[in-house]
């Protein structure tokens, strides 16, 4: 791209970070190309028309322009801006954790459509819709974005045997699921351990430690629903609160297991619940 050539897309704002008196650094999350950090200059000041849209977690059509070695903002048309997160502290936890994930997940240059509709509709959820559990839509998130990032655990079978499984042991570090006579056999889990805990670790001989955590039958149905429903319906899943408990145990041990951090956001989330 050349010296002073610009471009539109539509993207939300992951992170902001004033600089002097009335500048912002920003980082978007776009459709097209992935992370974009940009300058925006003077909207700090309440006299700037594109003040509004450059907010945390605003959704905005933005015209970024080459200048200098940075991208800087032109122009931005607001389309959302989730005001509503601002008044509810565990959502707002909530998206900054989804946040921090894409930090760490997304890359400069590489778009993901799916990615940033999933962030999108979180938002909305936890903004617009406030009788629908905070911490559902953390489980749904992130075992979304596992499947979009394509490290989804395979849940149809176990590993041990082969057989269809129904519910097991989710296997942290192999992304797959053991059925409860594979886990026992191979004494990879105590049978004499109370119900549901966890996490349960094993190793055999020149092996690393595997962390297994319980999943039972509706909580693996939760799992293999929310990976592969259409982008709209995935939140939609009906069951007890105890399954999605459940679930997302697993799911936020699974993802913070993969990307082999605890985001501070997280930490920050449980202090707000
Ligand atoms: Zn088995």
């Amino acid at each position: 791209m050349g010296e002073h050539e610009s471009f539109t897309t539509d993207a939300v704002i992951l992170k902001m970070v004033d600089r002097g008196e009335s500048d912002r650094l920003v980082t978007l999350l776009s459709a097209d190309r992935g992370l974009i950090p940009v300058l925006c200059r003077g909207v700090r000041t309440l006299k700037s028309r594109r003040f509004a849209a450059i907010q945390l977690f605003s959704y905005a059509e933005m015209t970024l322009r080459e200048h200098q070695g940075m991208l800087s903002l032109s122009e931005a048309t607001l389309k959302e801006n989730f005001f509503e997160l601002r008044e509810r502290l565990p959502a707002f936890a909530a998206a900054s954790y989804f946040a921090d994930l894409l930090l760490t997940v997304c890359v400069e240059g590489e778009g993901d459509s799916d990615i940033l509709r999933l962030f999108l509709n979180a938002l909305y959820l936890l903004a617009k819709r406030p009788a629908y559990p905070v911490g559902q839509v953390k489980t749904a998130f992130e075992i979304r974005l596992a499947a979009d990032m394509g490290i989804q655990p395979d849940l149809l079978h176990c590993a041990g045997c082969g057989k269809a499984a129904k519910e097991g042991f989710l296997d942290l570090s192999a992304g797959s699921l053991l059925c409860d006579d594979c886990a026992f056999a191979n004494q990879k889990v105590d049978p004499k351990a109370p119900e549901g805990a966890s996490p349960a670790a094993f190793a055999g001989d020149g092996e690393a430690p595997h962390v297994l955590i319980p999943l039972g039958q509706e909580a693996v149905r939760l799992w293999q629903y929310v990976t592969a429903a259409p982008a709209q319906k995935l939140f939609s899943f009906a069951a007890p609160p105890s399954v999605w408990a459940e679930a997302g145990r697993a799911s936020e041990k699974y993802l913070t297991y993969a990307l082999g951090k605890i985001p501070g956001t997280l930490t920050f989330y449980y202090d707000m619940i």
